[in-house]
């Protein structure tokens, strides 16, 4: 229950509003140790409700401390990305609802004029990304002083998307601050060890995920395809007979394009997303796609970081993700707080490699599945099956042993 987290009222009912009934478990990690005032190096993708784990501390401390005159920001979320922004922004309205505290966002691809507007506001919680913050940094629209608590959200994504130098210097820029957290999807490798040694202080690490558990209501099949034709019938089968509402991962622009026309000439209407897109139609795209209007969202990995859609019954990896943890993120998308999803994924014979790392990174094999009539006919693109050997007993195997000393006599002679 949250109120066993002694969280203030109007926030127990916000989240009751908002139609959460427990905590998840990287909430019930985070929100006792940050609302001690420590700072947090979290591991927690994207559906394990990680959001409001820093959410809700972040607000409780606002609360137990009211600001004493009007200023600027108090709390500063940064994000990779615009439509994570967005929807850190939305998360945070809608935890703030009963308790007055205002929320803006600043991202880039949005007019400066905006953003002078949100920036002249008494702030108590902004959520921006790196580079146009700095931006307002640089020009001196934005002052950092009053930062007390700084949150990264999708730390790794953010080095992927070299944002390190600039969220680095914004971090040194508000460094009045009392607490900082990093949440990233996965804690490994040096990039992130280092940015959270120039960042955090004594942090205590919270390994939240990749939850095994959390990933079981994940669904994972596999389907073997012979070829590229192949694999677009099944794609194609799947769409029309089995999917509800998906987003389709897609490897790059120009491969996006080509089966979004093939799609729609065999008549399977779809929204795209893909990387240099205008962010207005980006907002049009997610939107059609969140209201039902569009079932099927074709998108590159670029393009569809921070998705965050209720209800995507299926993630479908037409093309595989070059490496696990992508592809941990991508099934991410489906499955959330709670809830049922499959990720499907359609391989050629040359794509074994990573599905063989997928399914050493995740302890789980992907569950081999096959559509009545498309068949995979091709030997090479079956995945190779281990058998196990027969457990032989001790007598047997003796006896096996002469079998065997006989034959090869007997070959010998
Ligand atoms: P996040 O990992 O923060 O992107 O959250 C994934 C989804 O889970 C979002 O749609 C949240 O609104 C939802 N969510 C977060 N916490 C809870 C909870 N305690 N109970 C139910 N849903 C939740």
């Amino acid at each position: 229950m949250f109120e066993e987290l002694e969280l203030d009222a109007k926030l127990c009912r916000a989240v009751v509003d908002m139609g959460y009934k427990k905590p998840t478990s990287v909430q019930t990690l985070v929100i006792p140790l940050a609302m001690e005032g420590k700072d947090i190096l979290a591991s927690a993708p994207t559906g394990t409700g990680k959001t409001a784990a820093f959410l809700l501390p972040a607000c409780q401390f606002l609360l137990d401390f009211p600001r004493r005159e009007p200023g600027s920001c108090r709390v500063l979320i940064l994000t990779p990305t615009r439509e994570l922004a967005l929807q850190v922004y939305e998360q945070a309205k809608l935890i703030t609802q009963h308790c007055g505290l205002e929320c803006g966002v600043i991202t880039g691809g949005i007019n400066y004029g905006t953003d002078r507007e949100t920036l002249d506001k008494n702030l108590d919680i902004l959520v921006a990304t790196p580079g146009r913050l700095f931006e307002h940094i640089e020009k001196e629209s934005f002052d950092c002083r009053q930062i007390e608590s700084l949150i990264l959200d999708e730390a790794d994504r953010m080095l992927d998307m070299g944002f390190s130098k600039v969220v680095n210097q914004i971090a040194s820029e508000a460094r009045w601050r009392k607490q900082s957290m990093l949440f990233s999807a996965t804690l490994e490798g040096p990039g992130i060890e280092r940015f959270a040694t120039d960042i955090l202080n004594e942090p205590e690490r919270l390994e939240a995920a990749p939850s095994r558990k959390e990933h079981a209501k994940i669904l994972q099949w596999l389907h073997l395809a012979d070829d590229a034709n192949h694999k677009y019938a099944l794609l194609k089968s799947l769409l029309q007979n089995q999917v509800s509402t998906a987003v389709v991962f897609i490897k790059t622009r120009d491969r996006l394009n080509q089966l979004k026309q093939r799609l729609e000439s065999d008549g399977i209407q779809v929204g795209w997303l893909q990387g240099e897109m205008p962010q207005d139609k980006r907002n049009a795209a997610m939107e059609s796609f969140r209201n039902g209007q569009i079932k099927i969202l074709l998108a590159t990995d670029v393009a569809a970081r921070g998705i965050d859609v209720d209800d995507i019954s299926h993630v479908i990896n037409y093309d595989l993700p070059r490496t696990a943890d992508v592809y941990l993120h991508r099934i991410g998308r489906t499955g959330r707080a709670g809830k049922k999803g499959t990720a499907i994924s359609i391989a050629e014979a040359h794509d074994m490699g990573i599905i063989k790392k997928i399914e050493r990174y995740t302890e789980q094999r992907l569950r081999r599945r096959v559509i009545e009539g498309l068949a995979p006919k091709n030997k090479e693109a079956r995945a190779p099956v281990k058998k196990k050997k027969p457990k032989v007993s001790k007598v047997k195997k003796s006896r096996l042993a002469k079998k065997r000393a006989g034959k090869k006599k007997a070959g010998k002679a």
